[in-house]
């Protein structure tokens, strides 16, 4: 080798090494700020725990992300795209922008104490986060305070933003903030998520999902005495049912389509003027979801028009799959194994098993060692964030706070959320994401290997809305549940402000 060319290599050599240099001590910084808070970080979690709102109805939640997230610095909007329980906070200016993703919403009839494996509800009847969507704020502003300091003590360049979408259990907000254009200067995000392991995954990660409610308008009619002069708004539902139940055979094997009747008339006696049915149709992709609501949608007209009815239709929610970048996963995944699970204590995994057992559950226990990158099937479910990953390259991160085999959405979820489980959880979770963003913001490369990936990934697919042109929040949902148990539940409230430091 030419003495120039072994300068040069020298060089490049020393470069590289001090540059990984610099971003270890930068994520070491992160780190030590996410330890240093870690009780603060907690009572983020455990704060947003009891209030434990419904989604469109998450105001004491907003409120207490703001004032806490502006105590750290960051400039924090609400109600944007139309939605008062919106939160949307950034820090830093100019690109790159790291988005980070996540909701706080919780679920009807979740009440429960903390603690306790024995059915016991905090307020019988009330909300409760039967999800441990409580744990995401944690995690959220934990990893952003942490990667503030680290630009800070840097200097660099960037912006790093929190975006809270409402309503995340019922599929309603992000489609909406996509369209107010919230999402148009972002750089890449990562969407967060608890779980009861920690990793990540890339590709086509859960369902396509369309859900709508059709309404038949007919005419009452005495059922004895005079039939023929009513049109029965509820064998136009039937129809629809039975009509949607031929279709199936023609539809691509990988789809799903579930219904509820939600109005089906009052006493056999009356022709009912007024039916309602309400549809979720899911597929494999959001095309492929959009072709058989289209169908379902003409299978309601016929049905209409068979019954001499008419028929009104209200997209509840629509959902495109989540679609996780291979690039920034596989980035997150080093950083999940360079943070590595939490050290569990003897009485947390004891307290592990004692659930599962009491639940005729597997005894094995929490998890102690990190998901191997692409494992993760595509699940049939569907999350509204799905819209944001096919706008801007998105990597998924999954944080190891809950018990192995306990179901989401049953009380039982509830009564893990603010433990020393989901504390640690919360710790690993924002050190790999705070991590993560950190090397989304410093490394160009990366960005651009995202940026490719993601061309590549919806090259065949581009993006449209699945709502219809006229759609707007849905500002009344939940709204009744919430203000009736929201002065009982005000009992528990933590009234503390979390102080990082
Ligand atoms: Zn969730």
């Amino acid at each position: 080798m030419k003495l120039f060319l072994k300068v040069l290599w020298a060089l490049g050599f020393l470069l590289s090494s001090v540059s990984h240099a610099q971003v270890d001590e930068r994520k070491k910084l992160a780190f030590d700020a996410v330890e240093r808070n870690a009780a603060q970080i907690a009572l983020v979690g455990d704060s947003l725990y009891y209030f434990a709102e419904l989604g469109m109805q998450e105001f004491e939640s907003a409120k207490f992300l703001k004032e806490t997230l502006e105590g750290i610095g960051f400039r924090v909007e609400t109600g944007g795209a139309g939605f008062p329980t919106n939160v949307w906070a950034e820090w830093g200016s100019g690109k790159p922008k790291i988005v980070i993703v996540t909701e706080v919403d919780a679920l009807p009839e979740g009440s429960q104490t903390p603690g306790s494996i024995a059915r016991k509800p905090l307020v019988p009847g009330a909300p409760g986060h039967m999800e441990g969507h409580n744990t995401h704020g944690a995690v959220a502003v934990g990893a952003a305070y942490a990667v503030k300091q680290a630009m800070q003590r840097y200097r660099l360049p960037g912006t790093v933003a929190i975006s809270f979408g409402p309503a995340e259990e019922q599929l309603v907000s992000r489609p909406f903030l996509v369209r107010a254009g919230l999402f148009k200067g972002a750089d890449a995000a990562i969407i967060i998520h608890l779980g009861d392991n920690f990793g990540t995954g890339f590709g086509l990660l859960n369902y396509a999902a369309i859900s709508a409610k059709f309404t038949f308008h007919g005419k009452t009619a005495h059922g004895a005495v005079n039939p023929w002069d009513g049109r029965d708004a509820v064998d136009a539902v039937e129809l629809m049912d039975i009509g949607f139940d031929k279709l199936r055979e023609h539809l691509r094997p990988s789809q799903r389509a579930h219904r509820t009747i939600t109005i089906g008339g009052i006493q056999p006696n009356i022709i009912p003027d007024l039916g309602q049915i309400w549809w979720f149709v899911r597929d494999a992709n959001a095309p492929w979801a959009k072709e058989n609501y289209d169908k379902l949608v003409n299978v309601g007209r016929g049905a209409a028009l068979m019954t001499g009815t008419t028929m009104d239709i209200e997209v509840v929610a629509s959902a495109w799959p989540q679609l996780g970048n291979r690039v920034i996963a596989e980035a997150i995944q080093k950083n999940i194994e360079l943070v590595g699970m939490p050290q569990w204590s003897e009485a947390e995994q004891k307290f592990a098993r004692d659930f599962q057992a009491a639940l005729g559950l597997k005894t094995v226990g929490l998890t102690t060692t990190p998901a191997e990158l692409g494992t993760r099937p595509q699940a049939f479910s569907s999350n509204d964030s799905g819209d944001v990953t096919w706008n801007v390259p998105t990597g998924v991160l999954r944080f190891p706070a809950s018990v192995p085999g306990v179901n989401y959405h049953n009380w039982q979820a509830a009564v893990t959320p603010i433990s020393s489980i989901a504390h640690q959880g919360e710790v690993v979770g924002a050190k790999v994401l705070a991590a993560s963003v950190l090397e989304l913001l410093t490394s160009p490369e990366l960005l651009a290997k995202a940026k490719d990936q993601f061309r590549q990934d919806i090259k065949d697919t581009s993006y449209f809305s699945l709502l219809p042109s006229d759609a707007k929040p849905p500002l009344d949902l939940n709204r009744e549940m919430m203000e009736r148990f929201r002065p009982e539940m005000r009992k528990y409230y933590l009234n503390k402000k979390p102080s990082f430091n």
